[in-house]
């Protein structure tokens, strides 16, 4: 693993032309895109698209489109230096590192809108969200046309929607899902946990002890409605503001029918602990219900 740190490149054209030359000398890129701040999630990415790439780029870039206008734009911390030491340690070669106008040319008027998977939950709830991560991930994957693209499984509605919009635009970019990091009483970590107070950082191990819980429910046999309404009431019951708290299909994010047995399913919550949003999710193992 080389020490050193990451060459920080500015300009689309120039990050481009260094993945694309790399690539013809043999290099098997992989490339991990964050908006910075990074934690060992991040670096979990890292590390495994170092494991199975020559060459590893990763982009910093917090990119306005994808938040509501009374979202945490502003907010969002940005230490670029920092982000730099901490991929340093992980082998990484490049940190593409644009400006927004580099991203979003003047009179740039092409927006990638994704169905599907984009629509229910977060979708519904952060209109145009998905809209701006498709199109800043489609336009990044220009500038670093890698062969493998690391995302985390912690953001696994959004993971859902840059392989829908893969598939559909027949990206040439293989896209693989890791799974989540979290701390070691369960908080899956998220740049957004540094605006917790510390009262607030122990109300939100709420939300992976609701997953916990959904899980055992889930393998005795419980049914959906009940194990939603348990995680709300775990929620509730710490003062967060629950958004969301459902068993779905984990692969399509639709309802799952009561008798179902086969199609994977998952867990998701999402909500609201003073002016943190935090979102979090459990895939759950298969179960096999007693037949009547
Ligand atoms: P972000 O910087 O929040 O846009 O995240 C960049 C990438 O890191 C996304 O693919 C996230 O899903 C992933 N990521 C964020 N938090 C975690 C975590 N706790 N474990 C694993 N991956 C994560």
């Amino acid at each position: 693993m080389s020490d050193s740190y990451p060459i920080v490149i500015r300009r689309h054209a120039d990050m481009r032309q260094r993945i694309l030359a790399s690539q013809a000398a043999g290099e098997r890129v992989g490339f991990v895109p964050t908006m910075g701040s990074l934690h060992a999630g991040h670096a979990s990415l890292a590390q495994r698209a170092a494991a199975d790439c020559t060459a590893v780029a990763v982009s910093i870039f917090v990119n306005p489109t994808q938040f509501g206008p009374h979202e945490d734009f502003d907010r969002y911390p940005r230490d670029l230096d920092a982000d730099c030491q901490v991929l340093a340690q992980h082998g990484v070669r490049w940190v593409f590192a644009p400006e927004v106008t580099e991203m979003y040319p003047a009179h740039h008027a092409t927006r990638v809108v994704v169905g599907g998977p984009a629509e229910p939950f977060e979708g519904q709830l952060r209109p145009g969200h998905f809209a701006g991560v498709a199109t800043v991930v489609c336009r990044l994957f220009q500038a670093v046309p890698a062969d493998a693209a690391y995302f985390g499984a912690k953001d696994w509605q959004q993971s859902l929607v840059i392989k829908q919009m893969v598939h559909d635009l027949a990206l040439p970019i293989e896209v693989l899902v890791c799974p989540t990091v979290r701390e070691s009483d369960g908080l899956a970590l998220s740049s957004r946990n540094a605006y917790l107070s510390s009262a607030e950082r122990h109300r939100a191990t709420a939300l992976a002890a609701a997953l916990k819980q959904a899980e055992q429910d889930w393998l005795r046999g419980a049914s959906i409605p009940d194990i939603e309404q348990a995680m709300a009431t775990r929620l509730t019951a710490a003062s967060i503001t629950v958004d969301y708290a459902a068993v779905v299909a984990a692969d399509t994010l639709m309802p799952l029918s009561p008798a179902d047995q086969t199609t994977p399913a998952i867990a998701l919550v999402a909500g609201q602990i003073g002016t943190t949003r935090l979102i979090d999710n459990l895939p759950l193992p298969p179960r096999t219900l007693p037949s009547c």
